[in-house]
Order: C-alpha cells, then structure tokens, then sequence
C-alpha cells in the first residue's frame, strides 16, 4: 500500500475526522506561508504581528499589513481546498479547524470552518465593539486612521496576534480535535503554540506538508508533498 492508499485506509476506517489547515495549504493559491524559504517572514519583521506592536503602532502597523492582507483577500482557493470541500460534503471529514486568516476553505465551499486566528472579513473597535468591514478599515485608513467613527476606539482586525489571549473558536476546536478518531494536519510547520498542540489531543493522526515537523514521529502516516495534489487524490480515491 503506497502512502495515499494508507490515508484514505485511515480516513475511511475513522468515524469522526477534523482537518486542521496551516498557511501551507493556501501557499498554491500564491499566498506565502510564514516559514518556507521565499514564506513571509523572510520579507516582513515578526515582530509586527504582536499584540503589543499593534497597540503601540497601530497606524504603522496598517499601512504594513494591508497591501499583504489585500492580496490575501484577492486569492482563489486551490484543488487543496476544493478536495476538503468535498470530502466534508461526502461526509469524510466533520469539519476543518484553520490557522488561516484567507477565508479559502469557506470560498471552495466547506461548511463547519472554525478559524483559530481568526479572519479578515471584519475588524471590531476595541472601546465599544462596533463592528467593520475591511474595505471600512481601508476608507479610514485613508482618512483619520484606524479609529471608532463612534468612539474613537483603536478599531483591530478580528485576526489573532502573538500574544493575544485564546479565542473561544480556540476552545471549540480544542473539543472536536478531542473527540477526533482522525486529525490530518496539511500545510503547518506545527511550530505556532498553542494551535501546534492541537494534533496531540486526536487519536491518529495523519500529516500532509511539504516539510518535516515536530509531530511526524507520532503519526501514523506523514505524506511530504503538495497539499493540492495529495488531497486531490484523497478526494477521489476515498
Ligand atoms: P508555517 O508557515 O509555519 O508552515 C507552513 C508549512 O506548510 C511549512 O511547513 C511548509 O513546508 C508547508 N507547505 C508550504 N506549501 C505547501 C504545499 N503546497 N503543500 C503542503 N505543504 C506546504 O504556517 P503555519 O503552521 O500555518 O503557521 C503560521 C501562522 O501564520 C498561522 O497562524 C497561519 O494562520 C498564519 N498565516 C496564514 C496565512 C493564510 O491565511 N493563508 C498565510 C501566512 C501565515
């Protein structure tokens, strides 16, 4: 049995399946993930994604992110995506629990998405909750800056920085990564704590990356090779 045949043996012998997607998975739809060699973090400062550097510098901290998080916004799921799609509607997997902020998986058209780091659909004001949506924030940011039309509140991405406190999607996942039979994790370097202890809560666990990780020993099968091309075939075979 080669490798592809041992996941779908494994997905189709589990009762109860979560994937858990990092920024690998959307690196075909031209996004960079943070740690491959051309990733993110070789073009912008870590540093700038702390919660700390956000309230300290807000305004710098858009004029950075935004033209990054606009490409983001302008990317089209991948056939990655897509297979999730369909082995969530085949009824193969219950849900995917994402690192990501790109809202790809609920664009190639998965229905329980739980995003741990949250999104970039909306921005909240810090002071009085006030919801925005992104194009709002742009418009402000062109005017007087990320600040409440209501109350002149900070107004902060719904995304999660380094250092922010857990979300309850956080928990929630927590809970369907504790009840899965199966969690394969595509595309992350499960270098990032804590969402990085979530495939240790599941009974099996099956990994599709491009690269090592930390948690490979304890799978029970580990697939090196692109997240669009493995998942295709998982899809069709399963
Ligand atoms: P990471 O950058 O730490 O790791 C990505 C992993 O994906 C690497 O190990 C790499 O080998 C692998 N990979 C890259 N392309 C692949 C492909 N085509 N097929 C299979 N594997 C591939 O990413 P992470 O673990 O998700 O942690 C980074 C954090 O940054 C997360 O919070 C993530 O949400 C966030 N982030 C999100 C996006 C996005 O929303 N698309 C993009 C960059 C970073």
């Amino acid at each position: 049995m080669d490798s592809i045949e041992k996941a779908v043996s494994l997905i189709k012998k589990s009762n109860y399946t979560i994937a858990f997607t990092g920024a690998g998975i959307s690196t075909e739809s031209g996004i960079p993930d943070f740690r491959s060699s051309g990733g993110l973090w070789e073009e912008v400062d870590p540093q700038l994604f702390t919660a700390q550097n956000f309230i300290e510098n807000p305004i710098e901290f858009y004029e950075l992110a935004l033209p990054l998080f606009k490409e983001i916004k302008e990317a089209e799921p991948n056939p990655a995506h897509f297979a999730l799609a369909e082995l969530e509607a085949a009824g193969d997997i219950e849900a995917v629990i994402t690192q990501n902020i790109d809202n790809l998986h609920q664009q190639a058209g998965s229905e329980s998405v739980l995003e741990i780091h949250g999104h970039l659909r909306t921005g909240s004001c810090q002071g009085c909750a006030k919801e925005y949506s992104f194009a709002e924030i742009e418009e402000l940011m062109q005017k007087d800056g990320p600040y409440c039309l209501d109350c002149q509140g900070l107004i902060k991405l719904d995304i999660v920085f380094f250092g922010d406190s857990l979300t309850t999607e956080f928990m929630e996942a927590r809970k369907l990564a504790s009840q899965a039979e199966l969690l394969i994790v595509i595309g992350s370097s499960l270098e990032v704590s804590p969402a990085n202890l979530l495939p240790q809560l599941a009974d099996k666990s099956l990994i599709i990356n491009l690269s090592t990780t930390p948690f490979d020993s304890q799978a029970e099968v580990v697939i090196n090779d692109s997240a669009s091309r493995v998942l295709a075939e998982i899809a069709e075979l399963a």
